[in-house]
């Protein structure tokens, strides 16, 4: 599953989502980004 992150509101949004319509369902966006796949954190000190 891919996700997609809106570059206006930030909220991610599924690839499956986007299919019927390139287009941000929260904020009518239709710039996007794919976040990086999971990071880990760590705490550094
Ligand atoms: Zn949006």
């Amino acid at each position: 599953m891919v996700q997609y992150k809106c570059f206006k509101c930030e909220k991610s949004i599924v690839s499956k989502a986007l299919e019927k319509r390139f287009v941000c369902p929260h904020c009518g966006s239709k710039i996007f980004y794919k976040p990086r796949t999971k990071i880990k954190k760590v705490k550094v000190k």
